[in-house]
């Protein structure tokens, strides 16, 4: 390690994409203004996030940068915890948030699966044959556009940073899921009230994984660090390692890759928005059928938990 390029004091971290040395206050600078970045480009003024926290490293550091920037874009704040009801992980990162939004002083609406279901994550991986993560981002996302409708929330934040993207992307090629693809989650995402879909905003798209880590250490902060016990298999890891190859090769190759993308879908008019209408039963937007692919899954595993009791 050099020292730092800006101060000269010694530095803590090099970035290779930027070819850069930074001491531990000029890394806070350059990732805060990565952030920053993303949301310079909506007019927060007045407006209200819904920061999602689940107290890994990824959304600790997001609500951490949101509310340092605070203060520049005006905006106000809300944090909303899933319990997904996975035994000590979910004990353990609900310990974490309520922890770090009780020092920062903002607002934590807790949703606890089990309590507003009868089922949690680990019920619903028993019943539904699917892989858990793809279970619990479909019910986590039914859940956060919920809760910020009803808390008069525009935007909800999440913690994806560009590893995240990129596995995804990757993952979708080498598994033909062209409709992933075109689905890609973007930095943002604009609110349609009207059909009461809330506004999305990625703000570390740009940051790697290891750039949030680092943000939650040297700003002194906890987070969980056992892993999901219900996604240690998951594929998304293997695919993960490839980057680690490429990143060796072309260290600028995780951003080239994902703009490259972005870039050729945005030439795509998919018309997928336009076929937007509300759920039968939930009232919640689905895309072109009448029920929401939430609340089928939640209809699925009702009927087989009632079966079981009987
Ligand atoms: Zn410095
Ligand atoms: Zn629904």
């Amino acid at each position: 390690l050099r020292n730092c390029r800006i101060c000269k004091k010694e530095a803590i971290v090099y970035i290779n994409y930027a070819n850069i040395s930074l001491c531990s206050e000029h890394f806070i600078e350059f990732y805060e203004r990565k952030i920053f970045k993303i949301l310079k480009q909506l007019d927060l003024r007045n407006k209200c996030i819904l920061v999602a926290l689940s107290g890994g490293k990824d959304s600790v550091a997001l609500l951490f940068a949101l509310y340092k920037l605070q203060a520049i874009f005006n905006y106000k704040l809300k944090v909303l915890h899933i319990d997904l009801g996975i035994g000590d992980y979910s004990k353990r990162s609900l310990e974490v948030s309520a922890k770090l939004t009780e020092k920062l002083n903002i607002p934590l609406i807790v949703f606890d699966l089990k309590k507003e279901f009868g089922w949690s994550i680990h019920d619903a991986v028993k019943i539904i044959r699917k892989p858990a993560c793809s279970i619990c981002g479909l019910v986590k996302r039914w859940v956060m556009n919920k809760v910020a409708i009803e808390n008069e929330c525009d935007y909800v934040a999440t913690g994806h940073n560009i590893d995240d993207v990129n596995t995804f992307v990757l993952k979708a090629m080498l598994t033909y899921r062209p409709e992933d693809i075109i689905r890609l989650p973007r930095p943002i995402l604009k609110p349609n009230l009207e059909v009461k879909l809330a506004g999305r905003i990625r703000p570390q798209f740009y940051a790697t994984e290891r750039e949030n880590l680092l943000y939650t250490l040297v700003n002194g902060l906890d987070t969980v660090s056992i892993e999901c016990p219900l996604a240690r298999d998951a594929k998304s890891k293997k695919y993960r390692q490839i980057w680690e190859e490429i990143d060796k090769v072309n260290p600028v190759g995780k951003i080239n890759f994902v703009n490259t993308i972005i870039k050729i879908i945005d030439k795509l008019d998919t018309g997928e928005m336009s076929d937007i209408k509300l759920c039968k039963i939930c009232g919640y937007p689905t895309y072109s059928r009448d029920i929401c692919t939430f609340c089928s899954m939640r209809m699925r595993i009702d009927s087989k938990l009632k079966n079981e009791e009987s």
